[in-house]
């Protein structure tokens, strides 16, 4: 429990604890409250194949950092080619004896055992995300994994109802499928991914993202638990090279990506002219879309939602911010006393709103990206809090008197960075919203009903929240348009992409 002390009155703490910094004007400040359920970290994670965890024919491992503190948390192993190898042909083998025989209602049950054993372990869980990926505590614990856990439920519900997927047509799985995933959602990323697989019937072999696999191979643990048939699942860890062994493997029946446009196009070139199923979910630059009618703290609100929370580490995060020119300025100064307020230190504080940067390299890019803002002659805001001397943070920043040509308006930052720009029209913000390379999501703010509908018709997004924002459900399908990629995930159409039909 954290208890409240007033930042002007002196505060009596236990002796070595540093004086609390007094960040924020006439803000209170907490005392430190960090969760501290025990992660459970293994000091080296071998590769899961086969159900068993065995070490990777390559010999190397690397390290996974806090990028809280920069510190050494594991050694995981690097799978190379031969490991690849290995993992297909355990889910091949899966595939043709056991799961790809099974029937929903048996598969429905190991499914629903995973989704109670990460309930059962949901903190330490959520703490080995915290700690493995720099996201503040309160994201893992109230979002991430209880979302991974009902996807696991949701998709459990469809393994025995399948014939309802497609009406009037039969469903088969498709086999074998390669999947990897980025480091912003790791725990959660792999849900959406293996969940649907499963149910449908397929094999899986999944790598996570070099900065984030913990939770993937905790997963693994619980797969084991859950007495999952051997090769139903594998997952392989490693870095760009492991990935492409992944993607180009030939027993994959289907592919599916998500991670960064750029990897994305590697993966569709290199795969060009094969007849692999393929769905890619890539970046986003999405537009936050505020008219004079809306509810304006609540827009606020918001707005910081959409972009800072979770450092900006959403592909679908509300980076642009369109506001009507009548309420700009006010909106603009109410933003900026919000910001004031968050809180940006150790993600394992229950009281922090942004946390670490996932990387050093990440952190170099929004700091690139934030100097070319400058340089455009953009005007940034960042609110004076002091930050960690160790670990990679970055100040939530706000950049106004932004134009479409400006490469922060353009390029995915990926980090806790919101540019600001105005329209007049309803036609206006329909048109600097979708003049991007992206179509992942975008949200509109408005008390009309009707300009909702006519807006969400209009913004080339796969998703358009009205009056909230980054709010996900497993039966909703999430993806993009353009080049944010296409399939679907979640719901109905997140299965039909994991299934043959005849
Ligand atoms: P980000 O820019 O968000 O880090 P990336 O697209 O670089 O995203 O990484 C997403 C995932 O793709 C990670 O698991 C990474 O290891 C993997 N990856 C990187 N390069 C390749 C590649 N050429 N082929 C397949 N996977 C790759």
């Amino acid at each position: 429990m954290s208890t409240l002390t007033a930042q002007k009155r002196p505060v009596s703490r236990p002796q070595g604890r540093p004086a609390p910094e007094l960040i924020f004007g006439d803000l209170w400040e907490y005392d430190p409250a960090p969760e501290t359920a025990d992660p459970k970290l293994k000091a080296r994670y071998e590769l899961f194949i086969g159900g068993k965890f065995v070490a990777p024919k390559s010999g190397k491992y690397f390290d996974s950092i806090n990028p809280a503190n920069e510190q050494k948390l594991a050694q995981i192993a690097h799978a190379n080619a031969a490991d690849v190898n290995a993992a297909y042909a355990a889910a091949k083998k899966a595939f043709d004896t056991t799961w790809g025989k099974m029937p929903g209602k048996e598969r429905a049950k190991y499914l629903y055992r995973l989704a109670r054993l990460l309930q059962d372990r949901a903190r330490e869980f959520a703490v080995a995300e915290t700690l493995d990926g720099g996201k503040p505590i309160k994201e893992s614990r109230d979002f991430d994994v209880p979302m991974a856990a009902a996807h696991f439920f949701y998709h459990a519900g469809w393994a025995d109802k399948l014939d309802y997927v497609a009406p009037g047509r039969k469903v088969a799985p498709l086999g074998v499928v390669g999947q990897v995933i980025p480091w912003n959602f790791p725990l959660l990323m792999l849900a959406w991914k293996i969940a649907p697989a499963l149910a449908m019937g397929n094999t899986v072999v999944l790598k996570p993202a070099e900065t984030t696999s913990i939770t993937a191979l905790k997963f693994a643990e619980l797969i084991q638990d859950a007495g999952l048939p051997p090769g139903v699942v594998n997952i392989v860890t490693g870095f760009g090279d492991t990935g492409a062994a992944v993607m180009g493997h030939p027993t994959a029946a289907k592919v599916a990506f998500t991670g960064s446009t750029e990897v994305g196009k590697i993966i569709m070139r290199s795969l060009a002219g094969t007849d692999k199923k393929m769905t890619m979910e890539l970046g986003g630059k999405a537009a936050n879309i505020v008219f004079d009618d809306a509810p304006i703290d609540q827009a606020v609100e918001g707005i910081i939602n959409g972009i800072f929370f979770n450092q900006g580490h959403v592909c679908c995060a509300g980076s642009r911010l369109l506001v009507h020119e009548p309420i700009a300025e006010r909106f603009l100064a109410k933003l900026k006393t919000r910001i004031k307020t968050l809180r940006v230190g150790d993600p394992l504080d229950k009281n922090t709103d942004i946390g670490a940067i996932n990387s050093k390299e990440q952190l170099a890019t929004i700091t690139r990206l934030v100097a070319a803002g400058v340089k455009e002659g953009a005007k940034m805001f960042q609110p004076a809090c002091s930050l960690p001397a160790k670990g990679y943070y970055f100040r939530p920043t706000v950049f106004s008197g932004v134009s479409m040509s400006h490469r922060i308006a353009r390029e995915e930052i990926f980090g806790p960075v919101l540019s600001v720009l105005t329209f007049r029209t309803l036609d206006e913000a329909v048109e600097k919203a979708n003049n991007t390379a992206y179509g992942l999501s975008a949200g509109v703010w408005t008390d009309k009903g009707s300009r909702i509908l006519k807006m969400s018709t209009e913004l080339k997004a796969g998703v358009v929240w009205a009056n909230t924002y980054n709010k996900f459900d497993p039966t909703s399908p999430f993806g993009g348009y353009k080049e944010s990629g296409f399939g679907r995930e979640g719901g109905r159409q997140g299965l039909l992409d994991y299934c043959k039909l005849a």
